[in-house]
């Protein structure tokens, strides 16, 4: 069967028209509309044949239809109640699809993803820190995770320490995967165009990250730390219920100078601090 491609401006006009639809702002709607774009997302996903992939946010099927064709085995979740109606036709005709109409933070992935997948998305961007933390701090089978993001989040997930945009978000990617950004695409490729420029992320999932024995706790330690980013380590912490000796002593036996903030410290020594404070 030959599938008209979604991926450009008068398709997608044409079906959003089609099914008397407009993009909705609060779900984060940006449908993508450039054909290139696709085709390099799907390329850094490096889809093997019959691969197993999550999409989060299929909206019409433009990504999907990428990632189709290319032999990925897709079960997508959206959350428009509207949208299955519409790829139910858009996508009609690829076996290798399935579609689950819900919230992504609230699905059971570990029951829907069992096993080893790759995760390939257009985030919608007014949830997409949450998306990432839930996909990284779930101890899920994923391999890769490819994204579009706001460039600004970006940033702040490839940040080194001392950098301005290095935050918890840095160490939650950082800590599980080796992040890299793939490549920029501007607003026109688009419909309707964001107001910024969005890049695409490639996280590769470490096979051995660091060893830490209560992870939790450990993000729970470096939430602490940031949660007032100007204050010293001692004061943030003690802002967040710790006791300021037991602080004093961890930091102390972390060989971390109390007078140091949050954005100074690398994710081995959040690690050894958390390790201390417990
Ligand atoms: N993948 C399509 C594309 O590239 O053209 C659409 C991407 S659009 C930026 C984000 C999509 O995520 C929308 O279809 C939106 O309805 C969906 N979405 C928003 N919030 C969601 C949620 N909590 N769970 C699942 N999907 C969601």
């Amino acid at each position: 069967m030959l599938h008209p491609q979604i991926a450009n401006f008068s398709a997608t006009r044409h079906i959003l028209k089609t099914f008397n639809l407009r993009a909705s702002k609060r779900l984060g709607q940006n449908f993508l509309i450039n054909a290139e774009v696709v085709k390099k997302i799907c390329d850094a996903a490096e889809i093997i044949e019959g691969e197993d992939v999550l999409e989060i946010g299929p909206g019409i099927g433009t990504l999907t239809q990428g990632l189709l064709e290319v032999g990925a085995n897709v079960t997508a979740v959206e959350l428009d109640k509207k949208l299955p109606a519409v790829l139910a036709e858009t996508l009609a005709g690829y076996e290798n699809f399935k579609l689950i109409q819900g919230d992504i933070l609230k699905v059971n992935l570990a029951e829907i993803m069992p096993k080893n997948f790759k995760v390939v998305a257009n985030l919608p961007y007014y949830i997409t820190t949450q998306i990432l933390l839930q996909l990284l701090e779930k101890k899920l089978p994923i391999s890769k995770i490819v994204t579009m993001v706001q460039r600004e989040v970006a940033e702040r997930m490839i940040s080194p320490p001392n950098s301005k945009a290095y935050g918890a978000l840095s160490i939650a990617v950082q800590f599980r995967s080796d992040v890299k950004i793939a490549f920029d695409v501007l607003p026109e490729s688009f419909l309707p165009r964001p107001e910024v420029t969005s890049s695409v992320v490639v996280c590769e999932i470490k096979k051995s990250p660091l060893e830490i024995s209560d992870e939790d706790f450990f993000i729970k330690v470096v939430r602490a730390s940031f949660g007032q980013r100007r204050k010293t380590l001692v004061n943030s912490l003690a802002g967040a219920g710790f006791r300021r000796e037991k602080i004093l002593s961890a930091l102390n036996a972390a060989e971390i100078l109390p007078e140091r903030r949050a954005e100074t410290l690398s994710i081995a020594e959040f690690a050894i601090l958390a390790e201390n404070l417990k």
